[in-house]
């Protein structure tokens, strides 16, 4: 059976889905497209009307943000880039001078009910009474720096550790390993800031970081982990998650001991386009979907409260913010990385 072209999702007044819309596909391969498919022998249909002016702006209410974020944070986590630390971020749908963060918790049991709003300079806008994130700097100082980011991921993915630990350059090695960019910066916090815990809290180690990030989409944060910003939520995560996947090949191809080979960085450009030039964003977000709700999904919210410790002084650690200076969250840093 042959297809014609037919609008791409992500392009819907375009020429036709670059990847999937091409005569002789086979059906298996368009499982991911989910477009109606039209064999050769019917009229084409007329293309859909382009979509209005609000409609591409993919502005979302701040309930389904607040969704996809909260779906963001399971995906991260179960695909093996975040576990009881890191955390995820994005601007918020309606106003550019704040982010949406999740209150202090492991990614995986994020609700769409967890998110703290916060200024550029991560005070939150309203007193949460819960235990926040201690590095969220690095999403404000970002957010400012960056006026064209719209997600921020910090996180400390396994598959990471082996280059961080030797400072090793990131290469892509794939196709896919092009959304880090070809040896995206280090930043060591030391460097500028001599010993310190190394977690990411005051303004200023959050401003230093934005400006190793410049104009890219990923720093690599020596003896830590690494932080990825992207132009959506999806965006974000889709760089995450195969930077990460990239970050293993390139160790383990390492430890077969030949040279190991990088893209071109003219391939790396061209690649680094794939999830948008393509329908490879919304397939792979779609495919990491499925892989979260078949592992639970988005769970039903929990108590807000902070549950006291015992031998705790009675103040649940980290909840009272007040103005939502970092160094008032102090408490529970260490373990609010
Ligand atoms: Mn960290």
């Amino acid at each position: 059976m042959l297809y014609f072209y037919t609008p791409c999702p992500a392009d819907p007044a375009g020429p036709g889905c670059p990847v999937f819309d091409r005569p002789g596909v086979f059906d298996a391969a368009r499982e991911g497209c989910r477009l109606p498919i039209r064999d050769g022998n019917t009229a084409p249909e007329k293309p859909k009307k382009p979509a209005s002016p609000e409609e591409k702006s993919v502005a979302l209410s701040l309930t389904e943000a607040r969704r996809e974020l909260a779906l963001a944070n399971r995906i991260v986590a179960n695909e093996g880039v975040i576990d009881a630390f890191g955390h995820v971020s994005m601007r918020h749908p309606d106003d550019p001078g704040r982010y949406l963060l999740s209150r202090s918790r492991a990614p995986e049991l994020v609700t769409p009910d967890d998110f703290v709003e916060y200024h550029l300079d991560s005070v939150p806008v309203r007193d949460p009474g819960v235990g926040q994130y201690s590095e969220r700097v690095i999403h404000g100082e970002i957010y400012k720096a960056r006026p064209d980011v719209m997600a921020v991921c910090h996180h400390h993915a396994p598959a990471f550790m082996p280059l961080l630990a030797t400072r090793a350059d990131y290469v892509p090695v794939f196709h896919l390993g092009a959304v880090g960019g070809i040896k995206p910066p280090y930043w060591d916090q030391h460097d500028e800031f001599g010993d310190t815990n190394m977690l990411v809290v005051k303004p200023e180690e959050g401003a230093s970081l934005a400006r190793a990030l410049g104009q890219g989409w990923m720093v690599l944060m020596n003896r830590h982990g690494v932080t990825v910003a992207g132009t959506s939520v999806k965006d974000c995560i889709f760089r995450c998650v195969y930077s990460a996947m990239n970050a293993a090949y390139q160790v383990q191809a390492l430890c077969i001991g030949a040279s190991v080979a990088s893209l071109t960085p003219g391939e790396a450009q061209l690649c680094g386009r794939i999830s948008t030039a393509t329908t490879g964003l919304e397939r792979a977000w779609e495919y990491w979907s499925m892989r979260a709700t078949k592992a639970g999904g988005i769970g039903p919210a929990a108590p807000r409260a902070v549950p006291a410790r015992k031998g705790a002084t009675g103040k649940a650690a980290g909840s009272k913010v007040g103005k939502g200076s970092a160094k008032k969250t102090k408490a529970g840093a260490a373990r609010r990385r």
